[in-house]
């Protein structure tokens, strides 16, 4: 059975005390796709992703994961979602091979643990206590026992924090193969670039409730605009220069010689910026287009201040 939406959350509230954590948050997994969900420290990130898993309930409103109610239907869900939990959720006695194995016999289909190992560069990890191994093996270890059963759907709670840059090219790899292969995948994290290059869909929850959920490119793309600098003679008539562009744009120069000019930075616009320059015989230097980036866009929205 397909589904569109493989997680579907209407107007989530979830509460520990008298904390409200989630505050009536909607959001949209489609199958298939990579979903990035990013947001400040303590923006209930985790509490909605647990949710899904089926290890909290909801106090208000309604979770479907592959159609499944993730706490009524856990039995029947289990088989189907890989869980990477922040905090490895791991039992701690066992050794890293043994662990691996007994998960993949859990499944029906499972992946080749072998091939696994080697992937994920725990070969030299197998007879070693999940106690013992490095905060970057642990991690690589319970991505494994996530994916190790072939699921339809992922969850990973920031896979690659800790991970060294080897680690986390190998992670993002895993996930850009699954994701090849039909598996849908829910990812949060705290690393923009992670998100760039990863997710189809990206959601931005602040507050306990989504902020924005669209692909990176329409988040990227509205709100503040692009920016294009170069450098040329100081003192250029910029009034003249903005006479030549389109209604919105903006330009200033910043210290003597360095320009910058704020809009809507197209090919057109590229154009007629250095056509001008070399109609006043000037020479415009270090051009560079600038994209507004996930960045951007997350502090915008999220604000500057240090969450506290
Ligand atoms: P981070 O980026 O730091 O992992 P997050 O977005 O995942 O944060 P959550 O862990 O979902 O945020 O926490 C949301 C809010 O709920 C926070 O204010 C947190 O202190 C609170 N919270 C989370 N778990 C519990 C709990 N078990 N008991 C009480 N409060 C909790």
């Amino acid at each position: 059975m397909r589904y569109e939406s493989v997680v579907q959350v209407r107007g989530l509230v979830k509460r520990y005390g008298s904390k409200t954590a989630v505050d009536g948050l909607d959001l949209d997994v489609r199958a298939g796709t990579v979903t990035a969900v990013l947001g400040p420290n303590g923006a209930g990130k985790t509490t909605t992703v647990e949710t899904c898993e089926g290890y909290r309930r909801p106090d208000a409103g309604s979770v479907r994961v592959l159609g499944l109610d993730p706490v009524a239907d856990a039995a029947r869900l289990r088989p189907r979602i890989g869980v990477m939990l922040q905090s490895g959720g791991v039992y701690s006695g066992a050794r890293a091979g043994e662990m691996l194995r007994h998960m993949a016999k859990l499944y029906a289909h499972p992946l080749d643990v072998d091939a696994l190992v080697e992937r994920l560069g725990l070969g030299s990890c197998g007879r070693t206590g999940y106690r013992r191994l490095s905060g970057g093996q642990q991690q690589r270890l319970s991505l494994a026992m996530a994916v190790v059963g072939r699921p339809e759907l992922l969850f990973l709670d920031e896979p690659t924090a800790g991970l060294d840059p080897q680690a986390r090219r190998a992670t993002w790899e895993l996930i850009r193969e699954l994701r090849a292969d039909g598996v849908s995948t829910v990812l949060t994290t705290h690393f923009m670039d992670e998100a760039e290059q990863l997710a189809d869909e990206v959601a931005i929850i602040d507050g306990g409730r989504v902020a924005v959920q669209g692909t990176p490119e329409e988040l990227c793309r509205g709100g503040a605009e692009n920016t294009l600098r170069f450098t040329g003679r100081p003192g250029l008539d910029l009034g003249a220069l903005l006479k030549a562009l389109p209604d919105g744009t903006a330009a200033a120069e910043l210290t003597p010689g360095s320009y910058r000019i704020t809009g809507t930075v197209d090919p057109e616009l590229l154009v007629t910026v250095t056509s001008w320059c070399a109609q006043h015989g000037v020479l415009a230097e270090g051009i560079a287009v600038e994209r507004r980036t996930l960045e951007d866009v997350f502090l915008e929205l999220t604000g500057k201040e240090l969450r506290r």
